[in-house]
């Protein structure tokens, strides 16, 4: 019968009390999808006379480790292997990408940034609305939806998701 009227202020004030405990757990959120990130890649050529103009617009290019860079097609893949204007490989003289021409003779190579995504992710400050306390952990970075969720390039190349975000969300929920 009887009927609990919360005190005026009364749940704002504990919305406040359990604030700093939500924010405990999205940097646990945060730390563990900083494990589980992917590395970063950059596509780096020998920076000499002999590198293709292909590789060349290529230098410097970095995109997560688990999704392709994006290669200017040459003309001779584009007639004899169907690709389109662009080529996707996981790395230099990717086979994977059908390419034949653009790979040949390249003496290109990666450099991988382990943190290169990790160092993007971060936990907000606790957002207060009435009774409700909100804490977003969020990745920003070039690609890092694709790198979170895959992605399909042209060609059917499938590039699975890592799931760094929804796996580490997973984790901390479970010790709960
Ligand atoms: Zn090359």
């Amino acid at each position: 019968m009887a009927r609990f009227t919360p005190a005026p202020g009364l749940e704002e004030a504990l919305a406040r009390m359990v604030a700093p405990h939500v924010q405990r757990i999205a940097h646990q959120v945060e730390m563990e999808a900083k494990r589980l990130a992917p590395p970063t890649k950059q596509w780096v050529t020998m920076a000499d006379d002999h590198v293709r103009p292909t590789h060349v617009s290529a230098q410097g290019q970095e995109v997560p480790g688990n999704l392709r860079f994006t290669i200017n097609s040459m003309a001779w893949d584009r007639r004899h292997r169907g690709l389109g204007a662009k080529t996707y490989m996981l790395a230099p003289r990717d086979q994977s990408s059908r390419a034949v021409a653009n790979i040949k003779n390249c003496r290109c190579t990666t450099h991988k940034d382990p943190q290169g995504i990790a160092r993007n992710i971060n936990t907000g400050q606790p957002v207060i609305t009435g009774k409700k306390v909100t804490v977003t952990v969020s990745a920003r970075g070039p690609l890092v939806v694709e790198a979170e969720v895959g992605t399909v390039y042209p060609g059917n190349l499938v590039a699975d998701g890592a799931h760094f975000m929804a796996r580490g969300a997973a984790i901390v929920a479970a010790r709960r």
